[in-house]
């Protein structure tokens, strides 16, 4: 689940009315309520999912909002204080950011005129918007980013008319916005996943508005992900996996011991529960699962020939007896 979808969650569709998002959500948490699965991580996990989507839903200005800039990340949207210490192992200057020129499609809207959504003080067109890429391990771990960004701010000298008189204005040659650079700090809440969004106030077009940046989170070239579950593969021995083993497996906190049980199948898929991503926004922590990939050895021995000669007498029954024979 890389960004929570409420009317997905509730199982609704967009246009749903008030009356039957609740019914929905009363429906969904009485068959999900921990007090009726207890023992049940994945129902509570459930749980949670649901009240937070109905939390959404349920305001029809969260809802509003939704509806035109999605799931914004931070709930609050509150900014750190200015030279807040990175807590992760410093800033990273420059670290992937690109300002997408044109804004591109996701954030069209937001330009588009038409009085500002619902709730909000401020008329959209104040607002602005940019690409920010991040690391995978700020967005699992959290942490601060540095970047440097060039936002179109309403120039100050024509009041953003562009016009100074009869003429065009000399501060933004009749444009009415200037573009400015800024080096900003963003702390990225752990959980943040591509197609997050993140606000930060006061860093729009105007003093008032605000700067949306949509996140892009860079792959790992170990570990995968699924919405907060961490998907990884552990290389192992034939020994390992037909005797057994205890096996340190790399998480995103680092190596967890885990034993591998005796007659452990190739593709074998085990899970390290809790040790997935603790997602700041949802309050939620998802589960490591590893996958075992069995290792032959390098070379073929004489030995080794006769061990496997020995091995192929122990199988019941030929491991392709179930395959279909054709299409
Ligand atoms: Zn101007």
């Amino acid at each position: 689940m890389p960004t929570m979808d409420p009317y997905e969650v509730l199982g609704v569709p967009r246009n749903a009315s008030d009356a039957d998002v609740k019914k929905a959500y009363r429906r969904m948490a009485r068959k999900n309520h921990p007090d009726v699965n207890p023992g049940d991580p994945a129902a509570h996990k459930k749980f949670q999912e649901i009240a937070a989507a109905y939390e959404i839903l349920k305001d029809p200005e969260r809802r509003a909002r939704y509806d035109r800039f999605g799931d914004l990340g931070d709930a609050r949207g509150e900014a750190p204080p200015p030279g807040a210490p990175p807590p992760y192992g410093g800033s990273r200057p420059g670290a992937g950011f690109r300002w997408s020129g044109d804004l591109g499609d996701l954030f069209s809207d937001i330009f588009s005129g038409g009085g500002g959504f619902a709730g909000s003080p401020f008329p959209e067109e104040e607002d602005a918007a940019a690409a920010l890429t991040v690391s995978f391990r700020d967005a699992v771990l959290g942490g601060t980013v540095t970047f440097s960004t060039r936002i179109p701010r309403r120039c100050s000298r024509c009041r953003g008319t562009g016009r100074s008189g009869k003429s065009a204005c000399p501060a933004c040659h009749g444009a009415g916005s200037v573009v400015e650079s800024e080096t900003l700090s963003v702390r990225i809440p752990a959980g943040v996943d591509t197609g997050s969004k993140i606000r930060l106030p006061g860093k729009g077009r105007t003093e008032g508005g605000d700067l949306y940046l949509s996140i892009t989170v860079e792959p790992h070239p170990y570990f995968g992900r699924q919405g907060d579950d961490i998907l990884a593969e552990v290389p192992v021995t034939v020994s390992e996996a037909y005797l057994g083993a205890e096996v340190d497996v790399p998480t995103i906190r680092g190596p967890v011991r885990a034993r591998i049980p005796e007659g452990t199948q190739a593709g074998q898929r085990f899970r390290l529960k809790g040790r997935g991503i603790e997602n700041a926004r949802l309050g939620t922590t998802g589960d490591h699962y590893y996958r075992v990939r069995v290792v032959m050895p390098e070379t073929v021995a004489p030995e080794g020939r006769e061990l496997a000669e020995a091995f192929a007498g122990l199988y019941r029954q030929n491991p392709r007896a179930k395959l279909p024979t054709r299409l």
